[in-house]
């Protein structure tokens, strides 16, 4: 519904100071504020100054609109004629529009089907006028003089002054808010650097910890094969006869060779790993011939009279995807670890597969001594053993778990522990059955 609050005619040139005056006037009292009313005015006027430019005589009126949740102040401008295309009238009304457009809500019409053109800007909120207000707001306008044309240019001026200040405020804001995102940036860009520094040190670290180990590792070696070669010379007698000490003395520095080169040998694997020196070779692994391997070298660490050793292949008969090798290193570890942890009862390895996920399960299970809760995930970190009674009779490295997590990783698996003291543990292996090769880029 749209009630009219006022009609002005625009006859002449100066009417249009008089259009824009009481425009102000009733954009005032229905509450719109004082920049809205500014721009209420402007746009009314060069609609209004457009539409009588040569001549002609228009018609500005202002009603109040209630089709919506909130009223709206609709100003129509209605001239007597048409401006002919392409004529200096026709691009003034064009130009008008486009102020209107940017100043009020809404605007249409001005062309050849709808001449009148017609404003709208949504009253400000909790301003409602109800029929009784916006009769006496009528009565009022209708009463109200308009001043002279001198008074409005004034009013103008100082509008103009006005919005130059606000300008120039927002501007100095708008500088200072860039000059803080500068800060903010500048802040950023440093802290990425020192970031960077810190990544780039970080790298140079882990490299030289690696080239270190695998260095180290590389001296070693030979002077343990060393070791190991001349206390088996001396132990097989070919110099010459031992007395029971000497044997016992020679049979010590063996073992602890022997042991050496182990952990030289895991250090040596982990660093290169760490390098990224090691790639998994995938090729068709068969279970039963992998348990079968696994079962020969695994023979003589097993006491059949204490601990039997059982295979399983969970009846898993195709072939799947993985390096043999890595595979089987992992397992090594695993069973001989149980081995060594479990005094009396069993030690089982069995393969399952899951079809779901596409994925195939080692589990190694015995009998053991079991391992707490607090230390489950420390025996995955370099050099951890857990203090038990056992541990001193056998000696081992810390290193074989975090190589079996880092080869795991190699061959897109992951390996799992969980265990009960006094009851044993199992550690698992879970292998994606097809293996996961990395995305490459085809040339
Ligand atoms: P290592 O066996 O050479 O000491 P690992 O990294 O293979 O090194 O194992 C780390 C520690 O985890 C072992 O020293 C032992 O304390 C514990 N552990 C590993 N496997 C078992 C197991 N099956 N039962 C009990 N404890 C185990």
């Amino acid at each position: 519904m749209s009630q009219r609050i006022l009609v002005v005619a625009v006859e002449r040139d100066m009417d249009v100071v008089l259009v824009r005056q009481r425009a102000r006037q009733v954009s005032m009292v229905l509450g719109f504020t004082k920049q809205d009313q500014v721009r209420i005015a402007t746009a009314v006027s060069e609609v209004a100054r457009a539409a009588c430019h040569g001549g002609a005589a228009a018609r500005v009126t202002f009603a109040l609109l209630d089709e919506h949740a909130r009223q709206q102040l609709e100003v129509t401008v209605s001239a007597s004629c048409v401006p002919p295309p392409y004529s200096e009238a026709a691009a003034l009304a064009d130009a008008a529009v486009v102020t209107a457009h940017r100043l009020m809500d809404a605007c249409s019409g001005g062309g050849a089907d709808e001449p009148a053109i017609r404003m709208r800007k949504t009253l400000p909120p909790q301003q409602a006028v109800g029929a009784a207000r916006l009769a006496q707001i009528a009565a009022e306008l209708a009463a109200t003089p308009v001043a002279n044309s001198f008074g409005e240019v004034q009013q103008q001026n100082r509008e103009l002054v006005e919005t130059l200040a606000e300008l120039r405020e927002r501007q100095e804001d708008l500088l200072s808010l860039t000059r803080e995102l500068e800060d903010t940036n500048r802040g950023i860009v440093a802290l990425y650097a020192e970031i960077e520094d810190k990544a780039e040190r970080l790298r140079r670290a882990d490299e030289m910890k690696s080239r270190f180990l695998s260095n180290t590792s590389h001296e070693l070696r030979t002077p343990l094969s060393s070791i190991r070669a001349l206390s088996k010379l001396l132990l097989d007698r070919m110099d010459g006869e031992l007395t029971p000490e000497q044997e016992r003395q020679v049979l010590f520095i063996e073992r602890t060779a022997t042991e050496m080169s182990e952990m030289v040998n895991d250090l040596l694997d982990l660093a290169k790993i760490e390098a990224g020196r090691v790639e998994a070779q995938p090729a068709p692994v068969v279970v039963d011939n992998l348990f079968r391997a696994l079962r020969g070298m695994m023979r003589p660490l097993v006491d059949a009279e204490r601990v039997e050793l059982v295979f399983d292949n969970g009846g898993i008969d195709t072939p799947f995807d993985s390096d043999e090798g890595m595979l089987s290193q992992i397992l090594r570890n695993f069973i001989s670890n149980a081995l060594k942890f479990t005094e009396r009862g069993s030690v089982r390895v069995v393969a399952s597969a899951d079809e779901a996920p596409g994925t195939i399960t080692f589990a190694v299970t015995d009998t053991g001594i079991g391992i707490d809760a607090e230390h489950l995930q420390l025996i995955f970190e370099e050099f951890t053993q857990v203090e038990n009674p056992l541990q001193r009779r056998s000696k081992g490295t810390g290193l074989g778990l975090p190589l079996c997590r880092r080869l795991a990783e190699l061959l897109g698996g992951r390996v799992d522990v969980t265990s009960r003291p006094g009851v044993g543990s199992t550690f698992t292996l879970t292998l994606p059955r097809r293996f996961p090769h990395p995305p490459h880029l085809d040339s």
